[in-house]
């Protein structure tokens, strides 16, 4: 059984060496971005904001940019002008929440696969809102339950001319991409990304897919795990701006003192006192939180599962 994906933890390892502050910087950040579609936070201030969560859409936003200000327009009435465009257009309802995000920009949330799809159609959108012409931005990421993983794809495959086959086949497949091991070995395996649910829930039950007449088993992605880390003292608890310790900790030693590639202190988590890294995934502090975040993330999966089920039924 092949895990893709859930391993895929720190990018830190031990002798890392950083030309600058900037890279390090940037590594950190890197890992410590949440992607994909359902974002997890861990920890006290999971707690404080678990009524916030909960109500957060599983799926990532639309941007809408306005070429004019609609600064005399509350969020409120261009979502429900939206809704009836929409409405009058397609002779479809769609179940949406949005606010203006930075810029003035109008974040637009589904809160259901199948409005989610609908907006992911381009040709679908009215060119103006409020008199003002639009300009849409689509997530540049579907949610990790759009895509699954086919197996024993073989290595000398081109990925590319293996899409167009299928793609005559699978109408919302959209992209394969292969899978590369922690050390970047390419691995016989890719993820297939797609626009409809309905499709990749229907190829999970079929158990496999079809590539030049031959059977290849398809499994569910998951997407990597992402663990929050505090780059000023590397707490999983809080992100970086929440910190109360005001001095740089050293990711490597433990102790206080400023960034420095030359630490040669003894290697001491910050968090545990073992010997690794601070967020490094040998670390039962990081490993209890992968724990919490994957069977988090399963019910989140299965609860979207279910939403689409029943909404198939209505629509039957
Ligand atoms: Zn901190
Ligand atoms: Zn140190
Ligand atoms: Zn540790």
């Amino acid at each position: 059984e092949t895990n893709v994906g859930t391993n895929n933890d720190c990018v830190f390892k031990v002798g890392d060496v950083f030309k600058s502050f900037n890279e390090f910087k940037y590594k950190l950040n890197d890992y410590s971005t949440n992607i994909g579609g359902i974002s997890h936070r861990i920890g006290k201030q999971a707690n404080n904001q678990r009524k916030s969560q909960s109500q957060k859409s599983d799926f990532p936003p639309f941007i809408v940019k306005f070429k004019e200000d609609q600064q005399e327009l509350t969020d409120r009435k261009l979502i429900d002008e939206l809704i009836t465009v929409w409405k009058n257009q397609h002779n479809k309802d769609i179940n949406i929440t949005g606010r203006f995000g930075d810029k003035q920009w109008l974040l637009i949330f589904a809160n259901e696969p199948q409005t989610f799809e609908d907006l992911l159609n381009a040709q679908s959108w009215p060119d103006k809102l409020n008199n003002s012409e639009i300009l849409i931005k689509q997530p540049r990421q579907l949610p990790s339950t759009y895509s699954l993983v086919i197996q024993q794809f073989h290595k000398n495959w081109k990925e590319k001319e293996v899409l167009e086959e299928l793609k005559l086949q699978y109408l919302s497949l959209k992209n394969l991409t292969r899978m590369f091991t922690k050390d970047e070995t390419s691995m016989n395996i890719v993820r297939a990304d797609f626009s409809s649910l309905r499709e990749v829930q229907d190829l999970l039950a079929i158990g496999s897919i079809s590539i030049s007449h031959l059977k290849h088993k398809v499994k569910q992605y998951y997407a990597p795990i992402r663990i929050q880390k505090c780059m000023k003292c590397f707490s999983h608890a809080h992100p970086t701006n929440n910190s109360q310790q005001s001095h740089q900790m050293c990711i490597r030693c433990g102790q206080q003192h400023a960034f420095n590639n030359e630490c040669k202190n003894e290697i001491k988590c910050i968090n545990c006192h073992g010997e690794h890294y601070a967020g490094h995934s040998s670390c039962p502090k990081v490993q209890k939180i992968r724990k919490e975040i994957s069977e988090k993330y399963k019910t989140n999966r299965a609860e979207l599962m279910v939403g689409f089920e029943q909404q198939q039924q209505e629509h039957n």
